[in-house]
């Protein structure tokens, strides 16, 4: 990879274009303009990589598009107005009415959506598997198998695969990988080095990291790219605005710092809750105990500030107690910011659907930001007591 601060802090940003302003400009522009026919030929047939159109390319956001890309060691980038819009782009841009595709089972609510709901009303069949096993990918393919997705840790039990295994499998079989790679963020696992086709990311999460834009990644070969470019992308305008792109660009001056710190955070957190009595499981990729932790210590350099806790019990009262008695944390969906977050699974239990749904009604997931550790342990542990007293 390019050395790490170079993509952060120069990568990209040509200051003798804007008056060597240390920090770029916001190009608030929809348009741009020309002095001749000529000039504006040759801005046409260069929309992908030139200002021509906001809607395909600005200045402000094509610096942080070469950033995303050197990040996740890929040719080029788009960025898109959500985690799930680069999801949908992504899908749709190697599918067709008639195929197959093959998806890891529990990935992210609105991309399992995308695949049921959605793209199944347009005559694409999905195949939600268990990807732990390399075998199941082998028997879930059909003549007509195009993609397959992954999410691997997924982002409330962090069950994992082999992306190599699966890298390979897709190569000899000619399918199109893609991989949701939010947990882990750019910077702690490389899909595109284990052979994995397309990156996706919700970069309303590590990337942007301070909870204040919603935002998508999509990486891949230049000529994925440019495919996705020009056609899905540029269709369905699902772009950011260079105001929120200037935000990322900002955002990921302290990339580094901010996943580094919830990660260890997490690890500290994790040792020392982990014995408590009222816990009955830690979802972790790094846990001691998780049956995947050789395939995570491969394929992860380091795991990132997020884990869920599952509580003792046969009702989710203790879930919800501790999460009622958590002061450190703000109880809300989302992660990946500077606040540390709780997420109840308990929270869901009005939907209809509650009682069939895949995860453990006692489980909480814990996103760790960047508050003081020790403060974070005591909290945690102080909750965990309160639990303890509703343990039936
Ligand atoms: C949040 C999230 C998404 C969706 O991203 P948005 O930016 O909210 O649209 C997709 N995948 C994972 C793993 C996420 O956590």
């Amino acid at each position: 990879m390019e050395n790490l601060s170079h993509i952060l802090f120069q990568a990209g940003e040509n200051r003798e274009d804007y008056f060597m302003s240390v920090a770029p400009p916001i190009m608030q522009s929809s348009n741009f303009c020309f002095n001749t026919v000529d000039q504006m030929r040759d801005g046409l047939a260069r929309e992908y990589d030139a200002p021509f159109y906001t809607r395909g390319y600005n200045p402000t956001v094509a610096i942080l598009r070469e950033k995303l890309a050197l990040l996740e060691e890929c040719d080029d980038s788009l960025v898109c107005s959500s985690g799930s819009a680069a999801v949908a782009i992504a899908l749709t841009g190697f599918l067709k009415a008639g195929d197959h595709v093959i998806c890891v089972q529990k990935p992210y609510s609105w991309t399992y959506k995308m695949l049921n709901e959605l793209l199944s009303r347009f005559g694409v069949e999905t195949s939600f598997i268990d990807g732990t096993n390399i075998s199941n990918f082998n028997e879930a393919l059909r003549e007509n198998t195009r993609v397959v997705f992954l999410e691997s840790p997924n982002s409330m039990t962090f069950e994992m695969q082999d992306l190599r295994a699966v890298a390979e499998f897709c190569a000899k079989h000619n399918l199109i990988s893609i991989i949701d790679n939010s947990y882990s963020s750019p910077l702690f696992q490389k899909p595109a080095l284990m052979g994995i086709d397309i990156i996706v990311h919700s970069s309303t999460k590590f990337i942007n990291g301070h909870s204040d834009v919603v935002c998508g990644v999509i990486c891949g070969s230049k000529i994925h790219i440019r495919q996705l470019f020009s056609h899905e992308w540029m269709t369905l305008g699902s772009i950011i605005s260079p105001h929120d792109a200037w935000l990322m660009i900002r955002g990921l001056r302290t990339l580094e710092l901010r996943v580094g710190r919830s990660a260890s955070t997490a690890e500290f957190i994790y040792k020392g809750i982990k014995n408590h009595p009222a816990v009955a499981a830690i979802y972790y990729p790094f846990a001691e105990n998780n049956p995947q932790i050789e395939l995570a210590r491969r394929q992860m350099s380091r795991c990132a500030g997020m884990f869920s806790i599952v509580l003792k019990g046969k009702s989710f009262k203790p879930a919800e107690v501790f999460s009622n008695a958590l002061k450190n944390f703000l109880m809300a969906a989302s992660w990946g910011g500077y606040e540390s977050l709780a997420f109840p699974v308990c929270a869901f239990s009005k939907m209809p659907w509650f009682s069939d749904s895949v995860l453990p009604p006692n489980m909480v997931r814990m996103y760790f930001g960047l508050e003081d550790p020790e403060l974070l342990l005591a909290d945690v542990n102080q909750a965990l007591d309160e639990a303890l007293k509703y343990v039936d």
